[in-house]
């Protein structure tokens, strides 16, 4: 399985890790989901933790630049930004890299609210997002036992990227 020298591996692991706090009076968005809550997350953006770390894995997969020195949260073009915006640039950059997502597993720790009843809602959105089958995302959520995090919301994500194989069709055409 191994890649041999100038060859791209025929798979890639990504991982992304991402926190956000929870302020009152601001609008809670989970994985390009608006969530019923007293408190959303605080950040420049959407503060979307889960977009945020998928992101940052499918970054990672293809050795791209992080998403904090992508989208700098020092310039103020992002701000309030929909994190859609993010993810959408990581895909160009792992298509262009000539990989595909195979499949996609995440955990959330939050102490509230519960991720459960709108877990189906989320892997759709993502899923669409990631234009992959709902079933290929994987979504755990966690209560912060013993963290001591219970103001803020934790996103871990593992993705796995499968190389496209190069059309044969394209340069058959090519040589007619
Ligand atoms: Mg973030």
């Amino acid at each position: 399985m191994a890649a041999k020298k100038n060859q791209q591996p025929p798979v890639r692991i990504g991982y992304g890790f991402d926190s956000h706090e929870f302020k009152s009076g601001i609008p809670l968005k989970i994985g390009g989901v608006a969530l019923p809550h007293t408190a959303g997350l605080g950040g420049h953006s959407d503060g979307d933790v889960l977009l945020h770390a998928i992101t940052d894995a499918l970054l990672g997969a293809v050795a791209a630049p992080d998403i904090g020195s992508l989208f700098p949260p020092s310039d103020p073009k992002w701000k309030g930004a929909d994190s859609a915006v993010f993810l959408q640039e990581a895909m160009k950059r792992v298509k262009a890299a000539g990989y595909a997502i195979a499949n996609l597993d995440s955990s959330l720790v939050l102490s509230a609210p519960k991720i459960g009843p709108h877990a189906g809602e989320i892997r759709s959105r993502v899923a669409k997002l990631l234009g992959i089958a709902p079933d290929c995302i994987g979504l755990k959520a966690k209560t912060p036992e013993g963290l001591g995090t219970d103001n803020t919301a934790i996103a871990h994500v593992a993705v796995l990227l499968a190389q496209v194989a190069k059309s044969k069709t394209k340069t058959a055409r090519k040589k007619r």
